[in-house]
């Protein structure tokens, strides 16, 4: 059986939206902490689209302060792509700041959306990450910052509810689930929404999520994976 030790890591999970960490994979990165990794948080886009149905001016500001809080909460580094929600897109300018990024953090581990994700930014997001996994250890590719010396590892990570996503692995998360839960609570512009029709309660369907992942694999709680396969960026644990 696989026994995860993250002590060495620097672990960087690449997501579209302000809570979307939270969501699918805060109970590693808290694990990862806690073992001594180093971790990072990098959200692409602004979340400024996820409008209350009492809409908020600032949005983009308010999530902003929100994911701030929830990172600190976490003890992550937190990196911003600052791009507009809805118009994320794998291309040249979205790989080259990503590679900048990864650059900088220097990963070992990077947990990104699966390509079957729900959400076209979350797409998206899967194809950058995977796309600046490779690049970033390229010094063909110039950056301000020069070529890491190796690719990390990338981690597919589950979908909200679950739909798709064939898990590979299950992460125990059980001594962390009061975090995640605190971490989603700074979300509160989203929270909020959670009374409106047109979308759903967070916080139940990720306890209901990661109960169910826990289940599974026969613990508390948990969050699923799977590794991503691909020459240098695939790695025995
Ligand atoms: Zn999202």
């Amino acid at each position: 059986m696989m026994r995860l030790q993250f002590k060495a890591e620097r672990v960087l999970a690449v997501v579209a939206h302000p809570d979307d960490a939270e969501l699918l994979c805060a109970g590693t990165l808290a694990r990862a902490r806690h073992d001594g990794a180093t971790i990072g948080i990098c959200v692409l886009c602004r979340g400024d689209k996820g409008q209350p149905s009492q809409p908020l001016k600032n949005l983009a500001a308010v999530r902003r302060r929100e994911t701030s809080a929830s990172a600190r909460l976490l003890g992550a580094e937190l990196l911003l792509g600052d791009f507009a929600d809805g118009t994320l897109q794998d291309g040249p300018a979205g790989r080259a700041k990503l590679v900048e990024l990864y650059r900088k953090f220097k990963p070992t581990l990077v947990l990104a959306h699966p390509a079957e994700d729900y959400h076209p930014d979350h797409r998206a997001a899967s194809a950058l990450a995977d796309a600046a996994s490779w690049f970033c250890a390229s010094r063909g590719h110039d950056t301000h910052s020069p070529a890491l010396v190796s690719a990390p590892a990338v981690w597919w990570m589950d979908t909200m509810n679950m739909n798709g996503f064939e898990p590979g692995f299950y992460v125990d998360i059980s001594d962390f689930l009061a975090l995640k839960m605190q971490m989603l609570a700074c979300h509160q512009s989203q929270l909020s929404r959670g009374k409106d029709a047109d979308f759903s309660p967070l916080a139940e369907l990720m306890r209901l999520q990661f109960r169910t992942r826990g289940m599974q694999a026969g613990v508390d709680g948990a969050e699923a994976f799977r590794a991503h396969s691909a020459f240098k960026r695939a790695r025995a644990w």
